[in-house]
């Protein structure tokens, strides 16, 4: 039979090994263990240092010390190198501290707390008034509470590692740019994240437990498998090591469609059972947009090169023919031509590099106070003089304000406004090149009577390479970059530019760019 005592200090024990171990919160752990610590020892007071992640030894809780007391522990702790070593350097330190600051604390019994494989999480230390000291018996308990304290820490510590690490794994999820979703072995949605719901515009609360092929549904598929297909082949059991994806487009709610590849992982448990799928989805429409950007590139550019190279070949090689003989007019007017046509071609040339140039966002400029309606002035001169099917009519008051441009650019994009107003508007036609000014900036203005630009192309037309399919449809030559150069022009010099309809159904465009007042 054990003594009475013996019986309540183990029923005691057991009372608070089963508290401890139900409780995942650490600092509540630690609270009661304090509590509990200082009740079994009728203590007055107790405190629990831990060593941290970044292994400083650290106070993490107390009970019933004052803060003076407090306040010069912390930096003792904070210095103590050999943290086991430190648990009873502590203890005498502690009793002389405590009279330091007129406390009557004159005991204390310091505790490690070491879980399997001796690994040290910190110690605990009570303090009593009541004289006679700790008896080996006292130190046998508390060791036994404190051997249970410290599995209750460390699986607080584990729970709070993990708790952590779910919290940045759903902030990574949650965030990804790419569109992720989490479905059971049946393919019930388990996890939608905000990506996924912007890309097929379905909001997570709607897709969760429906089946993702429900969800996600996928046409035109152009390679790889869908899951289905993968499964009836024996995925994610056979095969699995190959990663599992398809490419086609998804169906958005609100009709139309995104195109994107679809990554599968399958995660399984240890029995091989299969326990979720992973889609992680990703948009491939900026990466169509410029295949097929390239692509008119390409059939542009090389058309455009085509024309002016077939000129000067077939020129040259009639004025080299030996058995004609040229009169000198028409060896002129050849000449004239190859002239013309190598000029477009390093005009063609300069503005390949000028919109790579703008893209790397390094246009150098010249600018000066520049007197705007002379340069429109002249620009509409130049170009009356050269085309005789359109008249050019510069509509501009000679007093305008004074702007701060480089010249040489501002004629490019007058002159690409220009030409482009006569690509694409017809013969007889009139442009008309006007000019306002406001307290800040200078707005010029060409207006045309042609095709016009429909208001949904008009934000398109200023990006790189882009040709509106009635040009391409219609023949007109063209790189598809006069508009983007000229934007980017523009805006360097802290303007902007813009198109807009003729108004009142009538025929044509208006663009206009605008240019900071010189100072
Ligand atoms: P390009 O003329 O070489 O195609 P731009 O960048 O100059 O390239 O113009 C882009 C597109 O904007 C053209 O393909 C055309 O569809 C449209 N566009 C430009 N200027 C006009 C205009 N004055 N009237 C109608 N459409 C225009």
């Amino acid at each position: 039979m054990l003594p009475d005592y013996r019986v309540r200090q183990r029923d005691y024990l057991l009372e608070i090994s089963r508290a401890l171990t139900s409780r995942l919160n650490l600092s509540e752990v630690l609270r009661l263990i304090l509590q509990q610590a200082t009740d079994m020892l009728n203590g007055q007071a107790a405190l629990i240092a831990l060593v941290e992640p970044d292994a400083r030894y650290t106070i993490r809780q107390s009970y019933g010390i004052p803060q003076p007391l407090l306040d010069q522990l912390k930096p003792i702790l904070h210095q103590t190198e050999n943290v086991d070593e430190a648990v009873t350097a502590l203890e005498h330190n502690l009793v002389a501290i405590a009279e330091r600051v007129g406390l009557g604390f004159w005991e204390v019994v310091s505790l490690p707390l070491k879980v399997e494989g001796d690994e040290f999480l910190g110690a605990l230390y009570v303090f009593r008034m009541r004289g006679g000291g700790f008896s080996r018996d006292d130190r046998r308990i508390l060791q036994s509470f404190a051997d249970q304290a410290a599995i209750a820490v460390n699986n607080a510590r584990l729970y709070e590692q993990l708790t952590h690490e779910k919290r940045r794994l759903d902030a990574i999820l949650e965030f990804s740019a790419d569109g992720v979703v989490i479905m059971d072995g049946a393919h019930r949605i388990q996890m939608f994240n905000r990506a996924m719901s912007n890309l097929i515009d379905v909001p997570a609360a709607e897709a969760i437990s429906k089946r993702f092929e429900e969800v996600l549904v996928l046409k035109n598929k152009r390679a790889g498998a869908t899951l289905e297909e993968a499964e009836a082949k024996g995925w994610p059991l056979v095969g699995s090591s190959q990663t599992l994806f398809v490419e086609g487009d998804l169906q958005r709610r609100n009709g139309g469609v995104i195109s994107v590849e679809i990554a599968f992982a399958a995660l399984l448990n240890r029995e091989g059972r299969l326990v979720n799928i992973i889609a992680d989805v990703h948009d491939l429409t900026r990466f169509r947009a410029a295949e097929e950007m390239k692509a008119t590139f390409i059939s542009a550019v090389s058309h455009e090169l085509k024309t002016p190279v077939a000129l000067i070949k077939g020129y040259a090689s009639t004025l080299r023919r030996a058995d004609a003989k040229w009169d000198e007019a028409t060896v002129r007017e050849s000449l004239k031509v190859i002239e013309e046509e190598a000029d477009h071609l390093a005009e063609l040339i300069e503005n390949l590099l000028d919109a790579s140039r703008a893209q790397a966002g390094n246009f150098k400029l010249t600018p000066v106070e520049l007197d705007i309606d002379d340069l429109v002035v002249r620009v509409a001169k130049k170009f009356e003089a050269q085309t005789q099917s359109h008249k050019v009519i510069a509509d501009i008051a000679s007093d305008m304000p004074l702007v701060f441009a480089d010249e040489a650019r501002i004629t490019q994009v007058l002159s690409n406004l220009i030409s482009n107003a006569v690509k694409y508007s017809p013969p007889g036609s009139e442009i008309r090149i006007t000019g306002r000014a406001t307290p800040n900036e200078v707005i010029i203005t060409v207006a045309d009577q042609g095709v016009g630009v429909p208001p949904e192309e008009r934000s398109k037309i200023f990006e790189r390479f882009y040709r509106s399919e009635s040009a391409i449809r219609r023949g007109t030559p063209g790189a598809g970059l006069g508009l983007y150069l000229s934007k980017a022009i523009v805006e360097a010099h802290g303007g902007r530019i813009w198109v807009e309809g003729n108004g009142d159904d009538r025929p044509g465009s208006r663009f206009s760019f605008s240019l900071p007042r010189a100072a």
